[in-house]
């Protein structure tokens, strides 16, 4: 994605800083010419990386460093110190890195150093040849990255139903719904990285079943295409409404990019929209379209927003910023009806309406793997290396249930960062390395200038606590089960989030 950069700020690093420089802290920013340096000290040594994330230019100086791994506040990519790799993803490029000498109690950052080639994955006696990834989204876009990244020579093709690349779906619901981002921006990678990765690319493709004493998938079109190691990553669907005008063509579910541009193609021609779900991505919806100046009326069988995730001091707080943005809530309401200018509630009265999103939630789509005997229950269920009951099939995001939570107890989310991981896992775990899935839960909303982190899993809580001061946005929300903390959201408090998520994680290190 790209942004403006601002003039880099702090001291010039070629002239040299010392440790008194760092005011007993571990990071300094600074810049060489126009980039944005940090300076890290790990130990006796003094690290030199890019000062910005690659994923959303996050400033990393406000991240935090674990063992030699550097963490973005905004949505926790990880990247190694000493060779600048983005080890976790949402971020995917490598963070520049710098030579840096000591001289005379000075630290000089001196030439860019060569981008280093990261470690191929020792190649195991059953090498696959054939991989196949089921799913053009997040983990599917992950896996084939990371397959590449780790060396793997042989064939490798996706197949994605929808006709777009791999995008930034999260984006689908801010910035690009509410006009401010251009296209440009959507892709993950632009279509010449997956030539020069060799990666078959097949858009536009529905696969209709999983045969798995064949090692066979079968296409709509009627062609078979084999594979030796598959990732299912199908992701989830929304939930329609079979109601009286569910199917009119102003009425949409929000998914896809294509579902995305054709609700603002609509949007810009319509004067009042109503959003059926105060869930998340209905509310980022509605954020998006008072941004496009419709009047936005929410409804919602809900007591309160997101009051089941985050519970009622947030879910207020929600509704509020909403409201002083002007929405309009009708809660513990449902529509019972849609006409091409109206829709009905149940409570009987009735909302201009020449827009209508229904975002009532998603469910994983299951059906290939449950044809085909896989082991499922509400999600794919897969071992802590994401395998699931038939070898060699891995499945990852959305769709994957794996045995994450208290007592391994099984857990499935539908959060961006926890897809791509979970791909980047089972890629390695596809050429023979055993890695385990460990990382808590992570996701990110935000709703105008409001951005909300949210990391661990509660589904559900007897006790909850509140440091700061959540009207001011700048607060902590911990969800407590039997006095231990699961989950912990935080507004303008990116740093906190990120230690949780640490501690959640288990406190590793390697950030891998
Ligand atoms: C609008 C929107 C906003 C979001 N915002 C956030 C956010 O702010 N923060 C956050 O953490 N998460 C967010 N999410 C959730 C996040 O995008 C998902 O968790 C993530 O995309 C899941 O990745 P996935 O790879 O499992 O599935 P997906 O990204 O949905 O990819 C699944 C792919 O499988 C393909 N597929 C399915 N069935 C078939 C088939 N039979 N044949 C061929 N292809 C098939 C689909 O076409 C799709 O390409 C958002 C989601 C949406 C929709």
């Amino acid at each position: 994605m790209a942004t403006q950069s601002p003039s880099p700020t702090g001291p010039d690093l070629t002239e040299g800083v010392t440790l008194a420089d760092f005011a007993g802290g571990q990071m300094l920013r600074g810049h060489v010419g126009k980039k944005s340096v940090l300076l890290v000290r790990l130990g006796d040594e003094v690290l030199a990386v890019g000062a910005k994330c690659t994923h959303y230019q996050g400033p990393l100086d406000r991240g935090i460093v674990v063992g030699e791994t550097l963490r973005c506040p905004l949505h926790h990519a990880c990247f190694s110190l000493r060779t600048g790799e983005a080890l976790a993803a949402p971020a995917f490029d490598p963070l520049p890195c710098w030579q840096v000498e000591h001289e005379n109690g000075r630290i000089r950052v001196r030439e860019r150093l060569p981008a280093a080639t990261p470690a191929p994955q020792k190649a195991p006696p059953d090498q696959p040849q054939d991989i196949v990834i089921l799913g053009g989204g997040a983990a599917g876009f992950a896996a084939a990255e990371m397959l590449r990244r780790r060396g793997y020579p042989g064939r490798l093709t996706i197949l994605g139903a929808e006709a777009d690349p791999p995008c930034d779906r999260p984006n689908l619901s801010k910035d690009f719904l509410a006009g401010t981002a251009p296209e440009s921006w959507m892709p993950l990678k632009p279509a010449d990285f997956y030539k020069e990765q060799s990666i078959g690319l097949r858009l536009g493709v529905t696969v209709t079943a999983i045969d798995t004493a064949a090692r066979e998938l079968a296409l709509a079109d009627g062609s078979r295409i084999g594979f030796d190691r598959l990732l299912i990553a199908t992701g989830a669907e929304p939930v329609r409404l079979p109601i009286p005008g569910a199917d009119l063509p102003h009425v949409f579910t929000l998914r896809s990019f294509a579902d995305s541009r054709a609700i603002g193609a609509v949007a810009a021609q319509a004067r009042s929209a109503v959003v059926l779900g105060s869930g998340f991505i209905g509310l980022e919806a509605a954020a998006a379209l008072r941004a496009r100046g419709l009047g936005v009326h929410v409804v919602s069988r809900d007591e309160r927003p997101l009051e089941k995730v985050l519970g009622s001091e947030l879910g207020d707080f929600i509704r509020h910023l909403h409201e002083e943005h002007g929405v309009t809530f009708h809660m513990q309401d449902s529509i019972t009806a849609i006409t091409p200018d109206r829709v009905t509630l149940a409570t009987g009265a009735s909302i201009d309406a020449d827009l209508v999103i229904i975002g009532i939630g998603v469910r994983p789509r299951t059906a290939l793997a449950e044809a085909a005997g896989l082991d499922t229950d509400h999600g794919i269920l897969v071992d802590a290396r994401l395998e699931t009951s038939c070898p060699g099939i891995f499945a990852a995001g959305d769709v994957a249930r794996w045995p994450g939570g208290p007592g391994g107890a099984g857990m499935r989310v539908e959060h961006w960062v926890v897809a791509e991981r979970q791909g980047q896992v089972a890629a390695q775990n596809m050429l023979g390395t055993s890695q385990p899935f460990r990382d808590a839960p992570f996701f990110w909303s935000k709703h105008y200038d409001v951005s909300f982190r949210y990391v661990g899993h509660a589904a559900g809580w007897d006790d909850s606590r509140i440091e700061g001061d959540i009207a001011a946005r700048n607060a902590t929300v911990s969800y407590l089960k039997d006095g231990q903390v699961l989950a912990v959201a935080t507004i303008g408090r990116d740093r906190v989030a990120l230690e949780q998520g640490q501690r959640l994680s288990g406190g590793r290190q390697d950030g891998r």
